[in-house]
């Protein structure tokens, strides 16, 4: 009773047996000729007639089921075989079974290997169940209705078995499906049908004893009848088909990528009956396959399936098709076309799929991004460690739950001269210096440490969980010796000082006050020279931990609270002011003047260098304009920190500033400190020797002390040399600080530079100064760094009477012998006085 139809193309296994079936109804089709009995013409006609269409009506009114790959049909063709027995011989009945499907299959265009199969396979059923009815008497001679329904039984039995008989293997073969499964499938649709074709057999019956040509209405019955009830199997399996597929679209709602691709698997395995689904995912390049039970494969795309047959692909897009997901595929181990109502079911879920994909993807961006979001806001890009704030937040959370967890402390890295590192070797191999000292950092810390980069080349290490305060100094010798080794970048090996400032925690303030005192302990360990310092309270004088650390540096430069004060710089003979050194102070709003040593270190590292440096020079210009105007023409010193030497857009941005600010390039000095970094660094050199050519005097500040002064002078001829205050200080005490002046003095006459000394604070100082030969001088004994105005103002009242003067002369101006004027090495307005 269930015929199978396959769709396209024929497995070859299934050969042989359809070629079976064909030669054994082949036979039966000779035999039937060779006995069909003779009728009259009008008999023939309408026996022919009613038996061909019968089977025809039979064999293409059928209830579609589908079994994956296959459609199988449950029809009417046994119904219509044994009510043809009823009234006509087996071998009619056998032809009229042969030309009905032949009608009924090139009606329905069937393949022809279909049609050979559908009529040689019904007329092996009508043999069948012609000779079943044989075995009994019949037609039945008495009128008993059971001897006619026995033998019609028998017959409806035989026709039906053998049908399965051979129509299953078949199947089964061709979809690979177990026979049981089969066999199990539809079982309910299949019995209804096996129930009501018996009712219809027993009622045709009834109805041909009445009259033969009322054969004629079964067809029409049977159609109506039939109709009636494929519509009822349709409406059924339609709204359980929608039901499911309300369900599976219901199921795709989660917001996990992987829960929705099982979901969709396993749901459409099920909804479509397919042996695999597949679904590919165009963008992550990724594709998942599965059954009704689980996934089979989650992987990248190319990887073969091991379902072979057919593919039914539909592209995952939405309903306006704008967006392309990729591919949802249906494998069925055989051929396979789907039903317009399926296909329908297919291409909804298949746009439901496509929005479930997407908005789990969505969801799964979001949560990356949010991800992302929270690492990069605790985290330094660059470094991978924690930033300032992960470092506040975790130190903190620290510090307000420290119940049995031991002391915290902190310890600040400064790497001394990375700046140098970065501008002269570039900014990449800075970034490298800063991932290798972030991995030693890493690598020397404990598991309970937390390792920070604070910007720059700032580091910390939170200690947790210390047993001891005293152990803290022990961790972070540790952190620092890891440091030690010099750094490989790009092939070169490069060594950098480090400065740690080690803190407890305090009492109050939280981590704030931790990172200030750890700040404070730095600059105590950088001023003193040593690499380590602990933070001691008692030397916490300067709050500059908590003005760089509440970040007022930028606020400072943009509300030019970097003012100067000037210092004259007198001929020590005669008291005349020869020049002015300019000096930065900051004019905090709340802290009132602060000076520079407290903030210098601070705007270095701060990255503000150069506007700060440029401020400096702008109101060191003005004041010397100033001062020209009114008649006192003296050259204006400006201090330089190595590291604006380091940047090569300095020369060019000073004498930008002189052509501004229209003075002679020769009014202005450049005071210079050497550092160890400093020396031997080609950008220096030429930037420095740029400025000299361009006119701008130089001078080495602090002379004699820091390292070999004399390296940077033997390669930038500078024009002038500042004795540091100490030796001035020291010298009527101490021989050696005299010797250093002395010789100092015998380096400026032989190299023809003019020399000041620093810090005169006494009369005695200048004269014996004086007597040595230094013939300039500053220091508070002339005055003290002043205002532009003020200074300007203690010009043109002059000391006894002489504007431009600050002191009384040594001796007699007669006294004063002025020597003739050096190779153009001396500064304007300058000269080397000699006592007579
Ligand atoms: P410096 O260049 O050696 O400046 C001289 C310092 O000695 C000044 O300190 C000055 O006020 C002080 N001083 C002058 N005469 C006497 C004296 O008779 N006795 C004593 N005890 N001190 C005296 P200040 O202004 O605090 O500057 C300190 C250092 O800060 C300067 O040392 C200089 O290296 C640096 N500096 C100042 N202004 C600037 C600037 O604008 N840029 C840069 N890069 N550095 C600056
Ligand atoms: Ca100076
Ligand atoms: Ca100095």
């Amino acid at each position: 009773m269930a015929l199978q139809e396959r769709q396209t193309g024929t497995d070859r296994r299934l050969l042989p047996l359809i070629g079976l079936v064909v030669v054994v109804a082949g036979l039966a089709a000779a035999v039937s000729v060779a006995h069909l009995p003779s009728y009259g013409a009008v008999n023939a006609t309408l026996t022919w007639t009613a038996l061909i269409s019968l089977v025809a009506v039979g064999f293409t009114a059928k209830v579609r089921v589908r079994i994956r790959a296959s459609n199988h049909y449950i029809a009417w063709t046994e119904t219509a075989i044994i009510i043809g027995l009823v009234v006509a011989p087996t071998s009619v009945v056998v032809l009229a079974t042969g030309f009905g499907v032949a009608i009924a299959t090139t009606l329905a265009r069937l393949p022809p290997i279909k049609r050979v199969f559908g009529i040689a396979k019904n007329m092996l059923v009508a043999t069948a169940a012609g000779l079943v009815l044989q075995l009994f008497t019949w037609p039945p001679t008495d009128s008993d209705i059971a001897a006619t329904i026995a033998p019609l039984a028998a017959a409806y039995l035989a026709a039906v078995l053998l049908d399965e008989l051979v129509t299953l293997p078949v199947i089964a073969m061709a979809t690979g499906t177990s026979l049981r499964r089969l066999f199990l499938d539809n079982w309910d649709v299949r019995l209804t049908a096996a129930l009501t074709r018996p009712i219809v057999i027993v009622g045709t019956i009834l109805i041909v004893k009445i009259d033969t040509w009322l054969l004629l209405v079964v067809p029409p019955l049977v159609l109506s009848l039939h109709l009636l009830n494929s519509n009822r199997v349709r409406s059924r399996t339609e709204q359980q088909a929608w039901q499911r597929l309300a369900q599976t679209t219901d199921a795709l709602n989660v917001v996990e990528l992987d829960d929705v691709l099982t979901t969709a698997v396993t749901r459409a395995a099920e909804l479509f009956s397919a042996d695999e689904v597949e679904i590919e995912l165009r963008e992550d390049g990724r594709v998942v396959r599965g059954s009704t039970e689980t996934l089979t494969y989650d992987g990248p795309i190319g990887e073969p399936t091991e379902v072979h047959g057919a593919t039914v692909p539909v592209r995952l897009e939405g309903h306006d098709k704008t967006v392309d997901v990729g591919m949802l595929r249906l494998r069925f181990r055989g051929p396979v076309r789907l039903s317009e109502r399926e296909r329908y079911t297919l291409h909804t879920f298949a746009s439901a799929l496509c929005t479930a994909v997407r908005n789990a993807q969505a969801y799964a961006e979001l949560a990356r991004v949010a991800q992302a979001h929270a690492h990069a806001a605790a985290h330094d890009a660059l470094t991978g460690l924690a930033n300032r704030r992960h470092l506040l937040e975790e130190g903190n959370e620290q510090l307000h739950h420290r119940h049995a967890d031991g002391i915290t402390a902190l310890v600040l890295i400064d790497l001394n001269h990375f700046k140098e590192v970065n501008d002269t070797l570039g900014h990449a191999a800075g970034d490298q210096m800063l991932m290798q000292v972030a991995e030693r950092l890493r690598a020397a810390a404990r598991a309970d440490d937390l390792v920070a980069r604070l910007g720059g080349d700032e580091f910390a290490v939170l200690l947790r969980a210390l047993p001891a305060p005293a152990v803290a100094a022990h961790r972070a010798d540790t952190l620092l010796a890891a440091l030690h080794e010099p750094f490989d970048i790009d092939g070169m090996r490069i060594s950098v000082e480090a400065s740690g400032g080690i803190a407890v925690a305090p009492a109050t303030g939280g981590m704030v006050e931790l990172l200030r005192r750890a700040d404070v302990a730095m600059y105590q360990a950088k001023r003193s020279g040593n690499r380590i310092a602990t933070y001691a309270p008692a030397r916490d004088t300067a709050d500059i931990g908590r003005l760089t650390l509440g970040g007022e540096l930028p606020r400072a430069v943009a509300d030019q609270e970097f003012t100067v004060n000037f210092q004259p710089i007198v001929d020590l003979g005669t008291g005349e002011v020869i020049a002015a050194e300019a000096l930065a102070r900051w004019r905090h709003p709340t802290h009132g003047m602060i000076d520079p040593l407290r903030f210098l270190e601070a705007v270095e590292r701060s990255g503000l260098l150069p506007a700060f440096a440029e401020a400096i020079l702008d109101q060191a210009l003005v004041a010397a304009g100033t001062w020209r105007d009114a008649g006192f023409d003296v050259p204006v010193a400006v201090n330089v920190s190595p590291r604006s030497l380091l940047d090569a857009r300095f020369p060019g941005s000073v004498l930008a500033r002189l052509r501004a600010h229209d003075l002679p390039p020769d009014r202005l000095v450049l005071e210079l400190t050497e550092t160890l970094t400093l020396s031997q660094l080609d950008v220096v050199d030429q930037g420095l020797t740029r400025l000299r050519d361009a006119g701008i005097r130089l001078a080495l500040d602090d002379f004699g002390t820091g390292y070999s002064s004399l390296s940077l002078l033997s390669r930038i001829p500078v024009h002038e040399l500042k004795i540091d205050r100490s030796f001035v200080t020291a010298m009527e005490s101490a021989t050696e600080a005299a010797a250093i002046i002395r010789s100092t003095l015998d380096l400026g006459r032989s190299l023809n530079l003019a020399v000041v000394a620093e810090g005169v604070e006494r009369e005695a100082q200048r004269r014996a100064l004086w007597e040595l030969g230094c013939t300039a001088g500053q220091g508070h004994l002339f005055a003290r760094p002043l205002a532009a105005g003020t200074l300007l103002a203690a010009l043109q009242r002059g000391a006894g009477g002489r504007p431009g003067s600050l002191a009384a002369p040594l001796h007699d101006a007669g006294a004063v012998v002025r020597l003739p004027k050096g190779k153009g090495r001396r500064q304007g307005g300058r000269g080397h006085h000699r006592p007579a």
